[in-house]
């Protein structure tokens, strides 16, 4: 059975990028082995991430996983960020503007769960400590991660509600990338249908949702990212994250800076940012790979709704050779409308490792969720090609 969660190539692959949208990392799957599939990509071997820019254009980047395994959206998205580093100081830009960003990274720890030792289990024994109490670790730690598998399906079925457009209130599709843009005055994430409709209002040149002048050059949507994270906005983290990843926007490549913004992001409640670091640990990008601490991030991002975390802890498990959990991880995202999910069902199905009853919740969940996210706005957004 090929391997979801294919070797990522880090010299090419691309991290998150989101330029002014948040990052999603999100699918990394494909041919032969299923994966992470990138969230945007439509052509066969780029891990496209597409990126919803300040500029209020999707970009699509090519990042290749060599093996089909996305790993970022994020990069992706910033690295759809055209850059222009005209007159621009990074030093002067991590001194005066990033300086109000506290430093949490040091206190994220992975996660608690199960397997995952440095979260809890004391390291030491007493000299005197029986077989006895050995044992009784032993079972509290079973009983510990049984509890945490148990919350892992029961929670979580519900999307994210930063996957909602704050305009027209419907869910955005998945890949959030394909079917919406984040403008960086805001952070909001805005559907395409609405998108459009403000165009057909004449709204042009500036934000849909807040209705903030777009900027007219990099250096002025860096200065606008920069100043949400002034204000501690967890996806303005997220983004300027992505730019630093890819080097967008005038900034240096600074792939450590970029793990440290999506800790940060990650702390203030992006989920985005669980799934950057979900895939840059598993995979090693930019951090010493720490595969247990990359799914537990995409864990705790599950556990509140983000479908693209949700199915890469259905990946994990499938190569896991739980198939039977990762049908049930698969069924969450598919009855979120995740079509990503729902092909995984009935790969699954073909190969006689689900049934045809789960084969067929997949596919009305899907359907459903599907017919639940559509607007005149957005199915007008796909006719025009937006
Ligand atoms: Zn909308
Ligand atoms: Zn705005």
């Amino acid at each position: 059975m090929a391997s979801h969660l294919a070797k990522a190539d880090p010299s090419t692959s691309v991290l998150p990028s989101p330029q002014f949208s948040s990052v999603d990392l999100r699918s990394i799957s494909d041919k032969g082995s299923r994966l992470l599939r990138a969230t945007s990509s439509r052509s066969s071997g780029l891990i496209p991430f597409t990126d919803r820019c300040s500029s209020g254009h999707s970009h699509t980047t090519g990042l290749r996983l060599p093996q089909g395994l996305p790993i970022g959206d994020p990069q992706q998205r910033a690295a759809e960020t055209q850059a222009h580093s005209e007159g621009f100081d990074e030093e002067e830009y991590r001194d005066s503007r990033l300086s109000p960003v506290p430093k949490i990274r040091d206190r994220m720890e992975p996660p608690a769960g199960p397997g995952n030792e440095s979260a809890r289990a004391p390291s030491q024994q007493d000299d005197g400590a029986s077989v006895a109490s050995v044992g009784g670790v032993a079972d509290d730690r079973s009983a510990e991660a049984s509890r945490y598998s148990q919350r892992l399906l029961n929670e979580g079925h519900e999307r994210w509600e930063g996957d909602r457009c704050p305009i027209c209130f419907l869910f955005v599709g998945l890949p959030v990338g394909e079917h919406a843009r984040v403008n960086g005055c805001c952070m909001k994430t805005v559907c395409k249908g609405c998108a459009l409709a403000a165009k057909q209002r004449g709204i042009y040149d500036r934000c849909p949702f807040c209705r903030t002048p777009h900027p007219a050059d990099d250096a002025s949507k860096l200065v606008m990212i920069q100043k949400r994270v002034g204000k501690r906005d967890a996806e303005a983290f997220n983004n300027l994250a992505v730019q630093y990843f890819c080097g967008k926007l005038g900034l240096t490549k600074d792939v450590p800076r970029a793990i440290e913004l999506w800790t940060d992001a990650a702390e203030l409640g992006s989920l985005d940012a669980h799934h950057q670091l979900g895939v840059s640990y598993f995979y090693g990008y930019g951090v010493e790979e720490d595969k247990l601490r990359g799914i537990r991030h995409w864990q705790e991002a599950a556990m509140k709704g983000h479908a693209l975390c949700r199915h890469m802890v259905g990946d994990v498990e499938y190569d896991n050779g739980n198939y039977e959990l990762a049908v049930q991880h698969y069924m969450i995202t598919a009855k979120m409308g995740y079509e990503k999910s729902l092909d995984a069902i009935k790969d699954l199905f073909m190969k006689g490792l689900a049934t045809k009853a789960q084969y067929a919740e997949a596919l009305r969940g899907f359907g459903d969720a599907v017919e639940e996210m559509k607007s005149h706005q957005r199915e007008e957004a796909k006719r025009l090609g937006v």
